[in-house]
């Protein structure tokens, strides 16, 4: 049976889901990895800001795109967040100084009213918010494959999907659990 996983996230969970993979843990390369790379990593995605960031915030960058790996990693089993997660989120929310709007349709609009990275990452925590609010949030998954740890949407039907592709990290993945149980003495008859 087809897991029917895909990579990109509906709506505005993909801009999430993109931060995630800056790290790609495979290759070992970090796209935010220093200040610029991650100036210019938030204005590709529309989240200009005025100064470049600081050590500290090129440090909380990295912290909150984390909890959001170990959050997305806890989809697989529904597994409760921990807290060491849910206080980074409370802190990333705190210093965007969130504010809501009324709109004259009769909805609301949640902003960042800070400034610099704070505003720019807090406009990442909103989407999380967004997204769990739209009942998308639980399938942005990190595949199961450990050396791959890639972020994706999984659109399969019952919501299990454990690989970022099939095809590569699911089929390796039974290889490594087929070579680990004929090395595992005992097991083979
Ligand atoms: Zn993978």
């Amino acid at each position: 049976m087809s897991t029917g996983v895909s990579m990109a996230a509906p709506d505005r969970l993909e801009l999430v889901r993109r931060f995630v993979n800056t790290l790609d843990v495979e290759d070992g390369i970090d796209a935010i990895g220093d200040a610029e790379g991650l100036s210019s990593w938030l204005s590709s995605a529309g989240l200009e800001l005025g100064l470049p960031p600081g050590d500290d915030e090129l440090r909380r960058a990295h912290e909150l795109r984390e909890a959001l790996r170990t959050a997305a990693l806890g989809h697989h089993d529904g597994s409760a967040l921990p807290f060491a997660v849910t206080t980074v989120l409370d802190d990333f929310a705190r210093r965007a100084a969130v504010s809501i709007s009324f709109t004259p349709e009769g909805g609301w609009r949640a902003t960042a009213g800070a400034q610099g990275v704070d505003g720019a990452l807090g406009e990442i925590v909103l989407r999380v918010v967004d997204s769990m609010t739209a009942g998308t949030w639980p399938r942005l998954k990190i595949c199961a494959r450990d050396s791959c740890r890639w972020a994706f949407y999984d659109t399969s039907r019952a919501g299990t999907g454990k690989w970022c592709s099939m095809r590569l990290c699911g089929n390796r993945a039974k290889q490594e659990a087929w070579r680990d149980r004929r090395r595992t003495p005992g097991q083979d008859g």
